[in-house]
């Protein structure tokens, strides 16, 4: 709802989340005013401190939908340097790594900081125009008089425990838009309260969805163990047959290698910690030789879609 008591903006299009998806959309209607040589007010919100704090994946990149959306991207100084050099699959016992024919076909593919790249993409959009807020969750989807979504609000702030108002408190935002785009990525707060009101799994005869969790870390290793845009993914131990998922291990620039594994959050055993078992998959001969000596530069989880449409 409308409230007199929070400052409003008002914009064509109110975009929440500064991902990859948000900032493609953002982008991508700026493009199209040009064309048409017209203008539409564009805003992102994003709820980390800084573009790309809050996001976390793999890498390995499919450049397809940025050659469309920014044609020239090879001759920029966009952060996509390191191509794909190899590509190996693992099957693991506790022992061992068996070689297998990769299910993958990475040709053509980089392997990349998803979140350097949503920086230069926040930075494209601003060049034409996008206004960018990091610093701001959106916290509440707005409605007009008609139950119309009209825009989202960003939450009050200096609240006591108890729910009463502090000296510092400052009420939310509200950011009106013609258009809202909810780009807030898996299961995204806002996006799950829209979805269960206006019941869209029930009439647009969805599937529920499904999920995994996803640990990953950035490690700084040997130089002698390092090469530059190797990918390896891995299924089997330490998970057992019954519980769906595996690891992947990306060689990055700058002595970087990005690893993790992810866990279909279906598993049978109550008891299965998707944390320990990472540390685990770590301690594998074919995988501690290769951490040995290197340093955790950084860590996090998310949660992944498992359900859906996926592009090979
Ligand atoms: C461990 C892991 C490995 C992966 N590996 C790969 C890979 O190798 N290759 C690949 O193609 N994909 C990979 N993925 C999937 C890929 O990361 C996602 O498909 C992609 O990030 C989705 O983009 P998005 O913009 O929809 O959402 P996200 O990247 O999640 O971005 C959403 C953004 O919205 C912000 N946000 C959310 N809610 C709000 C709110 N209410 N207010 C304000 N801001 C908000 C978040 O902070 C975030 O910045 C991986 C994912 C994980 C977790």
């Amino acid at each position: 709802w409308f409230s007199a008591e929070r400052e409003a903006m008002s914009y064509d299009v109110v975009i929440v989340g500064a991902g990859p998806a948000g900032l493609a959309a953002a982008i991508r209607l700026k493009q199209l005013c040009r064309a048409a040589d017209t203008d539409l007010s564009v805003c992102v919100l994003e709820k980390g401190a800084e573009v790309g704090a809050h996001v976390l994946s793999g890498n390995v990149f499919e450049p397809r939908a940025l050659d469309e959306l920014i044609p020239k991207w090879r001759q920029e100084d966009a952060p996509i340097r390191v191509p794909v050099s190899s590509d190996k699959f693992w099957m693991l016992t506790k022992n061992k790594a068996w070689t297998l024919p990769s299910p993958f076909d990475n040709k053509g593919n980089y392997v990349i900081s998803l979140s350097q790249l949503v920086r230069w993409m926040s930075v494209k959009a601003e060049e034409l125009g996008v206004e960018v807020y990091p610093g701001f969750a959106a916290s509440e989807i707005l409605y007009d008089e008609n139950q119309i979504v009209a825009g989202v609000a960003t939450n009050d702030v200096g609240i006591a425990k108890d729910g009463s108002k502090r000296e510092t408190f400052q009420p939310g935002v509200e950011l009106r838009g013609r258009i809202t785009l909810l780009a807030e990525g898996c299961r995204g707060s806002l996006s799950e309260n829209i979805i269960t009101n206006h019941k869209l799994r029930e009439s647009g005869q969805g599937q529920h969805q499904t999920y995994a969790l996803g640990i990953k870390e950035v490690w700084e290793i040997e130089e002698g163990k390092h090469k530059p845009g190797s990918v390896v993914h891995t299924v089997g131990w330490p998970l057992d047959m019954k519980t769906y998922g595996g690891s992947f291990l990306y060689h990055l620039d700058d002595r970087q290698l990005a690893i993790g594994l992810v866990v279909a959050l279906n598993y049978r055993n109550p008891f299965l910690s998707p944390y320990d078992e990472f540390q685990k998959f770590k301690q594998h001969p074919a995988i501690r030789t290769l951490l040995e000596g290197g340093t955790v530069l950084q860590y996090g989880a998310r949660t992944l879609n498992e359900g859906g449409f996926q592009v090979r």
